[in-house]
């Protein structure tokens, strides 16, 4: 007798939910992310209890088919990408079909969602079970609460830190989706806190003062530089402004935040001996490139990615930077980098 059984469905996904949905901020990025990928204009995000107690996503993007929507929550089911080929050239936010039905996994989902004005879809799933599904009358887009987040997984209930933390990660995590798309307008609120606001008019100086404050938005220059195979747009700080740790600086790559060491390297190395040791600049940068050079494919979160002409890149980040202080007269000429 065999020992080996096939997991059903819902056990799976249960599974697959603990890499994809680590904590409240996982499922407020996997959903703003689906938000952005639906191509929405506004996007709404209400957290309770730094997400534990609910997250609601409302945007206005192209809404899912009616025949779609349960589709949408099986493991593996996406609309964008068909083929190998597609996976190779990743032009979206998600392609791995996991969120939806991870996150149902393990909280409760109520979403109503209508791909043109009137007529939409309503959906409520809780721990995989489907409990509700009906006509209803919408607005074009999306509208998505989740509740009794980790209600099933107590072991990840309890791992989660503090409110404030939490909180903490939501907000970063939706700063640098803003940062990475100043054409969509964000707005995050906590119970009646405004956290975040962007005007969603394309310019990341607005996105910038808006998380950062004005005084240092006014005090980042704009940097803007391209070669044959990559674009780079975004701002650096003055080497004035410092901060104690890297986290202030953010690198984008086809509207994807990600974390690349080398990348990060290179930007201090172009800040060669303007900052003092131990202090690191405010930085955005967006790089945009052939998705064929850019392999996502490597995390479920797909924070890390592996890219081709990694060097060539950062090369042209660290000069860009040098000579863009050489420019403001800040290096003195003659100190070279070695
Ligand atoms: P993925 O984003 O990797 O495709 P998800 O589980 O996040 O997988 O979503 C499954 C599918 O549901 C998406 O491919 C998309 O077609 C649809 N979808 C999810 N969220 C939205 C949304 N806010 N607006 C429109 N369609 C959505
Ligand atoms: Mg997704």
């Amino acid at each position: 007798m065999g020992k080996i059984i096939q997991l059903d469905e819902w056990l799976s996904n249960k599974i697959a939910a603990g890499e994809v949905v680590e904590r409240p901020a996982s499922v407020v990025k996997e959903l703003v992310e689906n938000a952005i990928d639906a191509k929405s204009t506004v996007i709404e995000i209400d957290v309770e209890e730094a997400g534990l107690g609910k997250i609601r996503i409302i945007d206005n993007g192209v809404g899912i088919d009616e025949e779609d929507v349960l589709l949408a929550f099986q493991r593996h089911a996406t609309s964008k990408i068909k083929n190998e080929n597609d996976l190779f050239r990743i032009r979206s936010l998600g392609f791995r079909g996991e969120a939806l039905p991870s996150i149902a996994a393990v909280a409760k989902i109520d979403m109503a969602t209508a791909t043109g004005e009137g007529a939409g879809t309503r959906v409520v799933i809780e721990g995989g079970k489907l409990l509700k599904h009906e006509k209803t009358s919408s607005r074009k887009g999306t509208d998505i609460t989740v509740t009794n987040l980790f209600f099933n997984t107590p072991a990840r209930l309890k791992y989660m830190k503090t409110l404030h933390t939490e909180l903490g990660n939501i907000t970063d995590v939706v700063n640098r989706l803003a940062l990475a798309h100043p054409e969509v307008a964000i707005r995050l609120r906590h119970q009646d806190r405004m956290l975040l606001q962007t005007n969603g008019n394309g310019d990341i100086r607005q996105v910038l003062a808006a998380i950062y404050g004005v005084n240092i938005a006014k005090k980042m220059i704009p940097l803007n530089i391209s070669s044959l195979d990559f674009e780079v747009n975004g701002y650096i700080a003055l080497p004035e402004i410092t901060r104690a740790s890297r986290n202030y600086i953010s690198t984008m790559i086809n509207g994807r935040f990600i974390k690349n060491y080398p990348l990060v390297k290179a930007i201090q190395e172009g800040y060669h001996t303007l900052l003092p040791i131990g202090r690191y600049p405010i930085v955005m940068l967006s790089v945009k490139m052939d998705p064929i050079l850019v392999d996502v494919n490597v995390h479920p979160a797909k924070l890390e990615v592996r890219l081709s002409k990694e060097k060539e890149l950062c090369l042209l980040i660290a000069d860009a930077i040098k000579s863009a202080f050489k420019k403001q007269e800040l290096i003195p000429s003659g100190v070279e980098a070695v």
